[in-house]
């Protein structure tokens, strides 16, 4: 595990640091650029507090701008997420949210200088054709018939664009750059094309829309961003990056600097795959709580603390590399640990039948141990405990009654070795918060399986030790006729690993599903059909009263949350978070 403070000295910090010392810069502006054309994700969280991390370690502003050049593919849906992601993460942006369309005009403009300057020309190839003619790989490049035509054609052709005097594909504006350098983005890249589309943001004003290499320096430089953090595969843009900034004659450039994506194993970091889930319905929704979406995770009872840390520990280089799943779950974990009140769940219940138990709580107030808070109701031995053990979480009431349920592991007919619960030979247990009981007989079904146990408690224990014996192990239990019903999901990794597939599994979905595309096939062949397994547990009375999105300890069992959809107090709803163990199953 990387220590905290070393990481304090990533070399995008260290960067800006000099810059601050040397006083290149006095003060340093970032920016979080996303497309809004999906739900932010895992990936996104790592940039989101690196981005905003630095600009609030550095007393500098992060700007929140929607890169959305790209108007087929975005949605004001996804704007909204994305905003309502990054609050929640607990980042606030610098002034108003900004838009590359609002520099429509602006980058407009520029086009029409960088065509004035000989920079710029429009080109009639067909897609196709440029691509082909821009070479590559021992293939020498192919200038376009239009790539010399005069600027004052240039200016008419483009202005034709923009009139919407031709169809998709018919021409764009390309760079007028180097056919032959030895990088493929300078090659004339394209920095206008037509899309006779709707904009989420400018409507119809536009049938030309800038390709986002063109716009993003340029929305950078707007914003005199100082440092312009993305994600290694933008490495070989960066020459387009500094020669269009520098082209349209910014005095103060931004420099992009490039760090590692963040891969997380078993989890989807592309927006396209995991629209492609929500598309195929094989998770409810982008919101889903086995989604690594920053909304999915939300509703998993990730919390914004446990996914900072994990980001702060993960570190920032320019090094490739797969972060285990689980030291995601160790930051979660470690977030609840303090915070998370506690609670009884009991997930697979077995009932038992407390024969004595009217007689053995009847003189609770003077056998009990002085420390111990309950009060007789009713039948009802009511035991206050407090929600947490140190934090202040405040007290709740839990129901003792006659009849009560265990998890059905915790009685084993035939235990095997080491087994510290209760079976026919260690018939003796510690209830928690409560009584030592005994098991007395057990009652199996025709099939031998355990289908409720008699037991008597020992009166003298409710906080007291037993005397003349020990008793080991201590179980959780809820009160049967007190106890809540509630569903419980218990989850796994949504996706399979490529290594945990065999070929002749996916040999079998390709032969099931012959006329599916590359991503639906994928997902088809990676997605565990156990991710997500709902029980119909018993849980506390105070759990039941959970607000939505309340998380909880279940005691001797995981963390979970009240689902902040679907939770009510008469049909509670919790979902997992992470197990109380690292590799907790
Ligand atoms: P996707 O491939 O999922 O669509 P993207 O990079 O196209 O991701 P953008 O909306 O363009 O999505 O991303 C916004 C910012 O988030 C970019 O600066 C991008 O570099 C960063 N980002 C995206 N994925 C990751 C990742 N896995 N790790 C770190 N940063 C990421
Ligand atoms: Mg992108």
């Amino acid at each position: 595990m990387s220590d905290i403070s070393t990481e304090k000295n990533n070399f995008i910090r260290q960067i800006i640091r000099d810059d601050l010392t040397s006083g290149k810069h006095d003060s340093i502006i970032t920016r979080f650029p996303p497309e809004p054309n999906g739900y932010l994700h895992i990936g996104h969280v790592k940039s989101i507090c690196l981005n905003f991390g630095v600009a609030k370690e550095f007393n500098g502003l992060c700007n929140l701008r929607f890169d959305d050049t790209n108007p087929t593919a975005e949605k004001q849906d996804y704007v909204d997420s994305i905003k309502a992601d990054v609050e929640w993460l607990g980042f606030s942006w610098a002034g108003q949210v900004r838009y590359a369309s609002h520099y429509f005009d602006k980058l407009y403009e520029w086009a029409i200088q960088l065509i004035k300057q000989g920079d710029a020309y429009v080109d009639f190839q067909t897609p196709d054709e440029i691509r082909e003619h821009r070479g590559g790989f021992g293939k020498p490049s192919v200038e376009s018939p239009q790539r010399n035509a005069t600027i004052d054609e240039n200016l008419a052709r483009f202005d034709d664009m923009k009139n919407g005097k031709y169809q998709e594909g018919e021409a764009v504006l390309r760079a007028k750059i180097d056919m032959n350098h030895p990088n493929m983005n300078m090659r004339d890249p394209v920095i206008y094309r037509v899309l006779h589309a709707h904009h989420h943001q400018t409507g119809d004003k536009w049938c030309i829309y800038p390709m986002y290499d063109y716009a993003h320096p340029l929305s950078d430089a707007t914003e005199n961003i100082t440092h312009s953090i993305c994600t290694l595969e933008f490495e070989d843009h960066r020459p387009f990056y500094d020669w269009v900034v520098e082209k349209v004659g910014f005095d103060v450039p931004p420099r992009q600097y490039e760090f590692s994506r963040l891969n997380i194993d078993h989890t989807l970091t592309s927006k396209r795959k995991l629209k492609r889930l929500v598309e195929m319905g094989v998770v409810s929704g982008w919101d889903d709580p086995r989604m690594p979406t920053i909304a999915g995770m939300r509703r998993r009872g990730y919390t914004p603390e446990g996914l900072r840390d994990f980001c702060e520990r993960i570190g920032v280089s320019k090094a490739d590399g797969v972060v285990s799943f689980s030291q995601l779950e160790f930051s979660i974990r470690n977030a609840l640990e303090n915070s998370a009140s506690r609670g009884m769940a009991v997930l697979r219940p077995l009932k038992v039948t407390i024969k004595n138990f009217d007689e053995a709580v009847a003189n609770f107030a003077t056998l009990k141990k002085d420390s111990v808070k309950a009060r007789l109701d009713d039948g009802v031995l009511w035991l206050t405990q407090p929600k947490h053990p140190h934090a202040d979480n405040g007290e709740r009431e839990i129901p003792f009654t006659k009849t009560i349920y265990i998890d059905k592991s915790d009685f084993e007919i035939t235990p095997p070795d080491g087994y510290k619960r209760l079976s026919p030979e260690n018939s003796e247990i510690r209830l928690r918060n409560s009584y030592v009981l005994k098991v007395e007989e057990h009652i199996c079904d025709e099939r031998g399986e355990v289908m409720e146990l008699i037991a008597t408690i020992d009166e003298k224990t409710l906080g007291n030790n037993p005397e003349g014996r020990k008793v080991k192990g201590v179980i959780h239990w809820v009160s049967a006729t007190h106890g809540v019903p509630a569903t419980v999901r218990l989850y796994e990794h949504l996706l399979f690993e490529d290594d945990e597939i065999s070929e002749e599994y996916i040999n079998n979905i390709k032969a099931q599903n012959p006329d599916v595309d590359d991503d639906t096939l994928w997902v088809l062949t990676h997605i565990n059909p156990n991710s997500v397994q709902i029980i119909n547990a018993v849980v506390e009375p105070s759990l039941a009263q959970a607000n939505p999105d309340e998380k909880f300890q279940f005691e001797r069992e995981s963390y979970f949350v009240a689902d902040r959809v679907e939770h009510t107090a008469d049909k509670p709803v919790f979902n997992q978070i992470v197990g109380l163990k690292d590799g907790f199953k």
